[in-house]
């Protein structure tokens, strides 16, 4: 067999088998060449929400084509475009007011970043500092990595990576240590925005933080003129409960980056949406004053009209009706693994759960995470452990019959593991 020429996304290709070759994909399964059906219970990496080829969405895409392919989003425009950002202003948190596209989680974020500063530049009162959280997550460009956790997955690239301000994790009881930090950082005068994951960590492990933080965190925020930046783009369309996660904290940030799921995960596709004040700063006969940012695919027509059939089907499904019941199937399974002890903070936010396993060695590079991949991938299972958290993120189609079979996988695995068998 030929080797192929495609490097994988996160791959050690001297270690890793022969990639699977995916033939097709249905609702909450991936289905290879054999004909061999893999439940996807990470949703593809968390972008696939209804399950994937969503009839109404698959529509959409199809009509789109009869009519558009790329269009230039610099002095032209086009209704799938303008129709989704009137439904993503109506659905998310009152007080944004305009949207701009682009088409990856790190190009939302890069452009919120950008929208900060210039913000304050454009404002004449320069700011230049981020504040994040530890062990966030944003992105693999090198401004988003910049403020991401630092470790093995960016130290070639530290030399380029640019400073921000960490705020510790809040840990359950010691919520006041971030709080402190954040104002203490913002009291520098020079925080622009604070750049954070609302109510749920993923990359970074799956961690899970309340609601009145983030509102704290906010108010803090809004003391010192600092932004806030939501990364919504894992937690966005459902994942946490409700649409938005900020909802939960019922705060309205002044930038909200959304992508994996805008499209229902069908297409890439991605929206900073920012409040008024953003804009106008930027608004003026001062030329100077733009908002200096573009990627060739802004706004695929394509792409916005398989969004705007996503929202239709938030408007005309039950899907808030389907959330709540994969949570609460979550949350009976997850109740088993409550009193093992091999397993840690088995936690849940709305549909995302996650438990840490107990073993000798944590971090990412840990051999337990390729060794967990391997045995799930045997059990024509899709789940991918963030080196000992083992999570699952499924599609909001998945059943409890479905789901009982990803559990019993991980407590099989866990078996496996202390028996030295794995
Ligand atoms: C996945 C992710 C990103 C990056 O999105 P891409 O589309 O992979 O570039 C940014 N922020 C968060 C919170 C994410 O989970």
């Amino acid at each position: 067999m030929t080797r192929s020429p495609v490097w994988h996304p996160f791959t050690q290709h001297a270690l890793e088998p022969p990639m699977k070759r995916i033939a097709r994909t249905d609702g909450a399964y991936l289905v290879d060449e054999d004909g061999t059906a893999i439940l996807d219970a990470i949703s593809s990496w968390w972008v696939i929400t209804h399950g994937h080829r969503h009839p109404d969405i698959m529509d959409a895409i199809q009509r789109a084509c009869e009519t558009y392919d790329q269009i230039i989003f610099a002095e032209y425009s086009h209704e799938p475009a303008e129709e989704l950002a009137r439904g993503l202003i109506d659905v998310a948190p009152a007080g944004l007011s305009h949207v701009f596209y682009s088409d990856s989680g790190s190009t939302a974020v890069e452009v919120a970043l950008k929208m900060a500063l210039g913000f304050f530049h454009n404002t004449g009162r320069p700011r230049s500092r981020i504040a994040v959280m530890e062990n966030g997550y944003h992105g693999d460009t090198i401004g988003t990595m910049s403020t991401g956790e630092r470790g093995v997955f960016n130290a070639a690239y530290e030399p380029l990576l640019f400073e921000v301000d960490r705020l510790p994790f809040p840990e359950v009881g010691d919520e006041q240590v971030t709080l402190d930090a954040f104002e203490a950082a913002c009291k520098s005068g020079q925080v622009a925005a604070l750049l954070i994951e609302p109510l749920v960590l993923g990359a970074g492990g799956m961690k899970m933080y309340g609601a009145t933080l983030l509102r704290e965190l906010k108010r803090i925020a809004e003391r010192y003129g600092t932004l806030m930046i939501a990364d919504e783009v894992m937690t966005g369309w459902g994942r946490t409960g409700t649409l938005f996660a900020c909802e939960q904290a019922q705060i309205t940030p002044d930038i909200l980056c959304t992508s994996k799921g805008l499209t229902g995960g069908a297409l890439p596709l991605a929206a900073t949406l920012c409040a008024a004040e953003i804009f106008q700063a930027h608004l003026s006969t001062d030329r100077r004053k733009t908002f200096f940012h573009s990627s060739s695919y802004t706004a695929n027509p394509i792409a916005c009209a398989a969004a705007v059939a996503n929202l239709n089907v938030w408007r005309s499904e039950p899907v808030g009706e389907r959330i709540a019941t994969l949570a609460e199937l979550q949350r009976k399974r997850l109740a088993h693994f409550d009193a093992d002890a091999r397993f840690a903070n088995v936690r849940q936010t709305g549909t995302i759960a996650a438990l840490d396993l107990v073993a000798p060695s944590g971090g990412y590079l840990s051999e337990v995470g390729p060794r967990l991949r391997a045995f799930f991938r045997a059990q024509n299972l899709l789940i991918r452990p963030l080196g000992n958290v083992i999570y699952l993120m499924p599609p909001y189609c998945i059943t409890g019959a479905e789901l009982d079979r990803a559990y019993e996988a991980i407590a099989e695995a866990a078996r496996l593991l202390e028996n030295g068998q794995l």
